[in-house]
This record gives structure tokens, sequence and C-alpha cells, in this order.
């Protein structure tokens, strides 16, 4: 490594660039009457801690056209590309089978099978086909720790929307067997398996259908635990994660979900169902996503309205639908509220860490970027920044083995505890 990252516990956080035996940067000033004098030992080297653990961020979305010459894995105009995944030293990914909930009927749960299989396949084919000596695929947790210390990046994959296997239990073996390793067994809108915690009312749903997990979805459950795919409670409403952690007999996850403790929004887990997490032995992947990480107060929304309203726009906007003096006037608009309200960073997304921390410990708490998906903050906004994070946890005070905990440790243990309950069952 050419250029490292050196944060110095003290006081200033700078950049050094002679190699990993760099003496202590010079803007740091040598204080030889303190008795904090800071010294190379008091400076932490952040690549070094970071090139040690292995980074996984556990929700990455693709584009239904992954894997082709439109958004090439290796360089395409993605947040996660395998270059941007080795410049920011992101080891791991669960790749996404996504698919958004339609009406239920079973020509739409075709159509659902249809484009899983579409995103399956193309997360295999940049694995097996166009890049195999880069990136590998892992189908279990050692298979992640194995591949990582080769030095090759990893690739797995978590589906999003139990409303893939329609009514199909059988579709639990074909994607597991496919690489899905976990599942969300809802997202926005309720489907046969749960209730959301964002209820579709254009697909005429009220506020809750089956009031959590429905007969099919303690079924689909069952399954997974005989599978050994893990059973993800992020999208579900509260009564919905709480009887999944009811009825799984394997720890569950949250493979993207942030706190209500820090910011009250339906998608984000309270402390009843944080604590049972905890006594579920799973672990919540606390997300980068803006509007889950803090909660503006109404004067934004009124500023943001306001300004609309200045270029006769109703809703969110396009800027590039203005005329270039509009679209420019509304930008700086758009910036002059920013700077008022500013939008939540890396220190954010450790807060939310931080409050998890607190509350549920060190064992329960992971870390995901949402990619693809919506996610991507000031300071985390693509796999490149992703050693930020690292950094944020340093400067807090969190020890190099919480970190290895927070970035793969916790998230690889309940996956392996999930293989074993699955060899238990079928043993
Ligand atoms: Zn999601």
């Amino acid at each position: 490594m050419n250029c490292v990252r050196v944060l110095p516990l003290i006081a200033f956080a700078a950049y050094a660039c002679s190699g990993p035996q760099e003496t202590a940067p010079q803007s740091t000033p040598p204080q030889s009457n303190s008795p904090n004098a800071a010294t190379q030992a008091d400076a932490i080297d952040v690549a070094a801690v970071h090139d040690r653990v292995i980074a996984l961020d556990t929700h990455v979305d693709i584009p239904f056209d992954f894997a082709t010459d439109a958004a090439d894995p290796l360089s395409g105009d993605m947040q996660v590309n395998l270059q941007k995944m080795r410049s920011g030293g992101l080891d791991a990914a669960f790749f996404i089978v996504y698919v958004g909930q339609t009406e239920r009927t079973e020509t739409n749960y075709e159509q659902a099978k249809a484009d899983a299989l579409t995103k399956f396949d193309a997360i295999h084919r940049m694995t097996d086909e166009l890049y195999p000596e880069l990136i590998e695929f892992a189908y279990s947790a050692d298979d992640v720790t194995r591949i990582a210390a080769q030095g090759k990046l990893v690739a797995t994959i978590g589906i999003e929307n139990g409303y893939v296997i329609g009514n199909d239990l059988n579709l639990i073996d074909r994607y597991f067997e496919l690489g899905a390793r976990y599942m969300t067994l809802v997202h926005n809108g309720h489907n046969d398996v749960a209730d959301s915690a964002q209820p579709r009312p254009q697909f005429g749903d009220s506020a809750t259908e089956h009031g959590g997990i429905s007969d099919f979805g303690a079924e689909v459950i069952r399954r997974m635990n005989a599978v050994g795919m893990m059973v993800d409670i992020s999208h579900a409403s509260k009564a919905s994660a709480l009887d999944a952690m009811a009825l799984s007999r394997a720890p569950v996850i949250g493979s993207h979900s942030s706190v209500a403790g820090v910011a009250q929004h339906a998608r984000n887990m309270d402390d009843e169902t944080l604590l049972a997490l905890r006594d579920n032995g799973g672990v919540v992947q606390i997300v980068a996503f803006e509007s889950y990480l803090q909660t503006y107060p109404p004067e934004r929304n009124e500023a943001v309205q306001n300004l609309q309203r200045r270029f006769g726009l109703n809703g969110p906007i396009d800027p590039s639908t203005l005329a270039e003096a509009d679209a420019d006037a509304y930008m700086r608009g758009m910036l002059e509220i920013e700077s008022q309200w500013p939008k939540p960073g890396v220190a954010a997304l450790v807060d939310h860490i931080d409050y998890a921390v607190n509350l549920i410990g060190i064992d329960h708490v992971g870390i995901s970027s949402d990619f693809g998906g919506g996610g991507g903050i000031d300071g985390w906004s693509d796999a490149t920044e992703t050693m930020n994070i690292t950094e944020e946890l340093l400067q807090r005070g969190y020890s190099e083995a919480d970190i290895a905990k927070l970035w793969s440790g916790n998230i690889l243990r309940v996956w392996a505890e999930v293989s074993d309950v699955a060899a238990n069952i079928n043993g």
C-alpha cells in the first residue's frame, strides 16, 4: 500500500504517503511536555485496520441489465463496481435479487419469478463468466473468509421481497441452490408472507392484512430454516418482525435497517424489536439510507415546498425539466436549505450504530449501504469511501475487534448458525 491514511488519536486527522512505517505526520505538533504527546504509537493506521477486517456490505442492489455491457460489474457507472470495491476496501457484498411488489396475481407471480431469475443469472455471470479471477461466489460463511483470505472479492446473494416465491415453497429450495442466503420477507406493500412496515394503498393495502406473519409465511420461515436461508425482517412491520423471531428456529437478520431511537421512521427498528433481535441471537445491519438516518423538522419540508412552489412545481422534481436560469436558481435554493439542515453523513450512520450497540451489544450490529437502491450518504456515497466508516468508528473508540464484528463478524456468525440449524433439522 502506497498511501496510508493515518488517524492520530490526539488532535489531527492527516494523510501520510510514505508507507506503512511512516513517522508521525507533520501536521501533528510535537507536545513533549504533555503526557498525551502524540507519538507514532498513538497514531491509528486506519487503512491497516480496515485491511485486516473483512468489510462486508449486506445490501447492494443491482439493475436489471447488470453484468451486460450497459452495466459492467467491473467499471460500470454504479455505486458499487469491482474497481470501486477494490479502491475503497469493500471486500464482500450481498448482491440483491430485488423484485418490487405488484398486485398479487398468478401472472405477476410468474413475472416476479422471471425477474428474480434474471438477477440471479446476472450475479453468477459476474462471478462465473466475466470476472472469476477478481470475485468469487460464497455459498457459506466459511467461503467468505476463505475467499477474502485469498485476496479476492466476495459475492453472495440476498433476495429482497418474499413475493418472488409466489405461492410456491419449492422456490425457496431453488433460490437457495442459486446462492440466495437471505430473503427479506416483504418489501413496500403487504404480500402473502407478511405485513409490510409501509403498506401500499394503491394495491389495496390497509394498515395490516395478516396482523404480522401469515400462515403461509410461517411455512416460508420453516422452509427457510430447513434449507439454511437467513430470515430478513427489514421492511417488515413490527408485528411481522416479532412474529418472525418467534417462529424462526434460527437467528434472524435485519439486512438493511436503522433505529427508531435515533430517527423515527416506519422502516427503523424500535427498542422492543431490537431487544427481541438480541435475544434471538440475530443482527441488525445499520443502513446508510438518508431518510432513515435523520428526520427533518417540519420547517425544512416547508422550505422545500416553498421553493418548489416558486418554480410552479409540485413534489420532488428533476431540475433538468426547468429552463437553465430557473434550474440554477432552484439548485441554489436547495443548497441553501441543505446548508441550514445538513444531510446526514457518516457521523449520523455511526450514531445509529452507537445507539444499537449500547442497547443490544456489539455482537448484534452490522453495516449496510443499500447502494443501488437509494442508499448513500455524505462520506459514504459509493464503495470507494467505505474506509470512512472505519475511520469514524476508530475515532469513537471502537477497537479493531469491535470493528471486525461490525463489518462482518456478526453477520457471518449468524449465517453459520443458520446453516447449523438447517443441518440439525435435516440430520
Ligand atoms: Zn430495501
